[in-house]
């Protein structure tokens, strides 16, 4: 009881303060038991930071709050006493861990009003005694994008979208990442358009236009574009080879029976085939002699492999469904790891940089390299961002519910995609420096819109 009333008194107070803070705010007297526990879970969150922050001023104690501190600190030393919140937050975001984003825009709003009403004197006293290094620019101001690794003489860099939606949010940064390696390098940056899947990931007709045209609205005008779908014919040619060398059979195991053996890492009878039936049966796959689900190209790997993923992967399948570039040209499709290693040669890709959950895929396409006698390029990953507004919305997910009538379309406000939020005023500038203050790091990581619209605020003054 003698709590709850010392909490009421508080709060009254609390509330009291934040009238006068705030005139426009409504006045928040206690009616009810929720609004109390409201109040109360209030007036923590408002008081808990400031200790906080005098422990973190005292001494490196808190981990959050330390890392906003020498940010705020060292942007007021170097912009005559007055930090930006912006420019604080930019620079904590990335430092922090992934639990921690989701609040810190409040609290460097705190801290940067604590340090701003300090003179200039004092920030840098305090910058100093705490962090000795804040002040050199070796250590504060690195490049965002780290040098490449490996050979740089010759530079080529792909982004490979699938055209079934135009691009969201979290491709323009394989766009930005790899766009602006290519700019650092004065190398070649290829937009390639990975459309062989025409059932599960089936193309969208105006992405072939809508997907170079976002590419160009980031800022990235030079990149030479190429449709998958186009060199079906090369990705033929290069499953030839591979039967004659060897390192292809065709399977006609029914689906289950097969993850049976790859499960109990058994090879397949098929494996034992002659080349020259090997050959005859995929010429009869592309002559349509077979259904759909009937046989497959499996490339030849490890049947004991330690990734069972990995044991006799398939390179080529059979689909007739009608496709939105090449009608029904074609009904034997590449599997994208096939299709994309032969290509990443074939372009002269020296480095790949893409998100670590395709891992996999580096995995399944070094095996071919290897088959072929080629050096495979040099792969860097980042981590994953989840931005907390969207969720998790698949292209297919959202292509039905344009369909239904749930979105107005792909510039949908309410939806990830960068036509939406250009429509909603976001400036590429804005996008480019939200990916580049991020840079390459492989840890994963959860970001807000609030920061993607802190930075593009910048942009619209
Ligand atoms: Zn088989």
């Amino acid at each position: 009881m003698i709590f709850l009333c010392v909490a009421m008194v508080a709060l009254q107070q609390q509330c009291f303060m934040q009238r006068r803070r705030t005139p426009k705010r409504p006045s928040c007297f206690i009616t009810t038991h929720l609004q109390l526990l409201r109040g109360i879970n209030q007036l923590l969150w408002d008081t808990l930071p400031c200790i906080c922050i005098r422990r973190a001023m005292a001494k490196k104690g808190c981990k959050m709050k330390d890392i906003i501190l020498k940010h705020a600190l060292r942007n007021a030393v170097l912009h005559g006493g007055k930090a930006n919140v912006n420019a604080v937050l930019n620079k904590v975001l990335g430092e922090l861990e992934k639990k921690d984003i989701a609040q810190v825009g409040k609290q460097v709003k705190k801290v940067v009003e604590e340090v701003n009403r300090m003179s200039v004197k004092e920030q840098r006293e305090k910058l100093l005694e705490m962090w000795p290094n804040a002040l050199e620019k070796k250590v504060e101001d690195k490049k965002a994008l780290k040098p490449l690794p490996g050979d740089t003489s010759h530079v080529v860099l792909r982004i490979a979208p699938n055209p079934n939606a135009p691009l969201h949010l979290g491709a323009s940064r394989g766009v930005v990442i790899n766009g602006e390696y290519a700019k650092l390098y004065n190398g070649k940056f290829i937009l390639r358009l990975d459309d062989t899947d025409p059932s599960i990931k089936k193309p969208l007709p105006e992405a072939y236009e809508w997907i170079p045209e976002d590419v160009r609205w980031l800022g990235y005008n030079d990149f030479e574009l190429v449709i998958a779908s186009d060199r079906m014919e090369i990705y033929y040619e290069y499953a030839e080879k591979l039967i004659d060398i060897g390192g292809a059979y065709t399977c006609t195991c029914p689906r289950e029976r097969f993850a049976e053996y790859k499960r109990k890492g058994i090879e397949c009878p098929c494996r034992k085939k002659e080349k020259e039936q090997v050959i005859k049966e995929w010429k009869d796959m592309l002559a349509g002699k077979y259904k759909e689900g009937e046989i497959v190209l499996r490339v030849k790997t490890d049947m004991k492999h330690k990734n069972p993923g990995l044991r006799d992967w398939v390179a080529f399948r059979i689909k007739k469904g009608e496709h939105p570039r090449q009608g029904n040209k074609y009904i034997v499709w590449p599997m994208l790891d096939f299709q994309s290693a032969i290509d990443d040669h074939l372009l002269g890709i020296s480095h790949i940089i893409r998100g670590k959950d395709l891992m996999h895929s580096t995995f399944k396409q070094k095996l071919l390299y290897e088959k072929f006698g080629w050096t495979y390029p040099t792969t860097l990953y980042w981590g994953r961002v989840k931005i907390h507004e969207f969720g998790k919305v698949s292209s297919s997910e959202i292509r039905k519910g344009i369909e239904e009538g749930k979105y107005s379309g792909w510039d949908d406000p309410r939806l990830p995609t960068l036509r939406a939020l250009r429509k909603r005023g976001i400036k590429a500038e804005a996008i480019r420096e939200f990916w580049l203050d991020i840079g390459l790091s492989e840890r994963d990581i959860s970001a807000s819109m609030q920061i993607l619209e802190a930075i593009n605020r910048k942009y619209n003054k």
